[in-house]
């Protein structure tokens, strides 16, 4: 490109001296020069035109010419050509993506940054009840009314999938799943979920039934066993012992029943928030002297703001922070200290229960929520532990649109309840 620029101008400067050259003879170089310069002037538009001419059919071949003009052709006729392959090659992509996107079984809705339908797969056109023709460019918030889909989608909190049921065949359970790209659009991923959610709904029914007949049973043996046991004396010293183990364990199960339960109705009843605001502070130092109870010689210390309430089921709340305090007292060594924080920030407000015991090991944190999930089942027996009470804590903390959040090292373990801004209240608006 240089060595043809070098040329075009040698060429100029060639030109212009044979003009002043041939002006001279008659005593008019200046004009002679200019003449030519005009000459070339002219070469130049004519290019520029024919230029003009072959970009507004950019199909045909590009004009001929053997000066720079010659190559800015070329080069403009390869650009193209480059970019017509990347584009082919780009919708080639597209419509694959899009082929793929239909076969899938579940639906997939694309939303724009305005919240309107740009476009969606033959699954989502059956599950939600779309129309082509009519729904494009519709906000999706008009087609998808419910409160809660509505709620969910205004959210920007999409960790979490929502179920609802499908507004086109009641019996049918949706999960709506979205998924945040681009400037502000938006993928929404909906899936049949009828059949899981009727196996999960099968299996709580069967644990909270098996739990609830076997509760009858349980009071009535414990009954039998606390009566023998005031008669313990009367009885060979060998069946005192056996006395004492069945009762152990009669409790053990009747703990195990009772847990069970708790669970299955945490997971099976519909949440509504109650209006009472409870009284946090209250309710640690109420727990604190319950677990002080269990062992005097931890030390428990209590740090609250008194005015932060939260607004939820008191007994659910009871029933998590108790959870976490008796763990701590359980599972740290006598004349360990645990400390109870209750304050907020502009996120929200936290309850954190921390020891200064042996901690627990960083592999077992994730499953620690987990029904039935023990670090250490010898430690858990000797403690009459039954796995379930974290899983309890966790579903609390869901019900009350928080979350709950294990750190430990060997140092120690921290359980944090988070509860969001909006859950929470002052004492005065209390
Ligand atoms: P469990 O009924 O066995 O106490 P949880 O679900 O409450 O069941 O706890 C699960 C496991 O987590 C316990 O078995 C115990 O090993 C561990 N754990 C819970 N809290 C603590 C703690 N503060 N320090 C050490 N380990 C703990």
């Amino acid at each position: 490109m240089k060595r043809l620029l070098r040329k075009e101008l040698l060429r100029l400067i060639v030109f212009t001296v044979l003009g002043a050259l041939l002006g001279s003879f008659w005593n008019q170089s200046a004009l002679g020069a200019a003449a030519v310069l005009a000459l070339l002037l002219g070469q130049h538009l004519w290019q520029l035109q024919r230029l003009a001419r072959w970009l507004q059919q950019p199909n045909d071949v590009p004009p001929e010419a053997n000066t720079l003009w010659g190559e800015v052709f070329d080069g403009i006729y390869h650009y193209q050509r480059r970019q017509k392959a990347d584009q082919q090659q780009l919708s080639q992509l597209l419509e694959r993506i899009q082929d793929s996107s239909q076969a899938l079984r579940d639906g997939v809705v694309m939303i724009d940054h305005n919240g309107d339908l740009e476009w969606w797969n033959h699954a989502a056109e059956k599950m939600l009840g779309l129309s082509a023709a009519s729904d494009r460019g519709q906000p999706i918030t008009y087609l998808l009314r419910h409160p809660q889909f509505v709620d969910y989608y205004e959210s920007q909190q999409y960790l979490e999938p929502l179920v609802l049921p499908s507004h086109i065949t009641e019996e049918h359970l949706l999960e709506y799943q979205i998924t945040l790209f681009g400037k502000n659009e938006r993928l929404l991923l909906v899936r049949d979920c009828t059949k899981m959610q009727r196996l999960e709904r099968m299996r709580q029914d069967f644990v909270a039934n098996v739990s609830h007949e076997l509760r009858t049973p349980l009071t009535v043996l414990s009954g039998y066993l606390e009566t023998f046991s005031d008669h313990a004396e009367q009885l060979p010293s060998h069946w005192q012992r056996g006395l004492t183990l069945m009762s152990e364990q009669s409790a053990r199960m009747e703990h195990l029943v009772s847990e069970l339960l708790t669970l299955s109705r945490l997971e099976t009843s519909e949440f509504k928030v109650e209006a009472a605001p409870i009284n946090v502070a209250e309710l640690l130092a109420a727990i604190r002297l319950d677990a002080l109870a269990l062992s005097e010689h931890h030390q428990i210390i209590l740090d609250t703001d008194e005015q932060l309430y939260v607004r939820g089921c008191v007994n659910e709340v009871r029933s998590a922070f108790s959870n976490l305090v008796f763990n701590a007292v359980q599972y740290t060594p006598p004349g360990s200290t645990i400390e109870l924080h209750w304050y907020h920030n502009q996120d929200g407000a936290y309850l954190e229960v921390k020891d200064n015991g042996p901690g627990i090991d960083s592999q077992h944190l994730k499953f620690l929520t987990q029904r039935f999930y023990r670090v250490d089942d010898s430690r858990s027996s000797q403690t009459g532990g039954t796995g379930l009470g974290l899983a309890i804590v966790k579903h609390v903390m869901l019900r009350h649109q928080g979350r709950l959040h294990i750190s430990s090292s060997a140092r120690g373990s921290c359980f944090t309840c988070y509860f969001p801004l909006a859950q929470t209240l002052q004492r005065n608006a209390a």
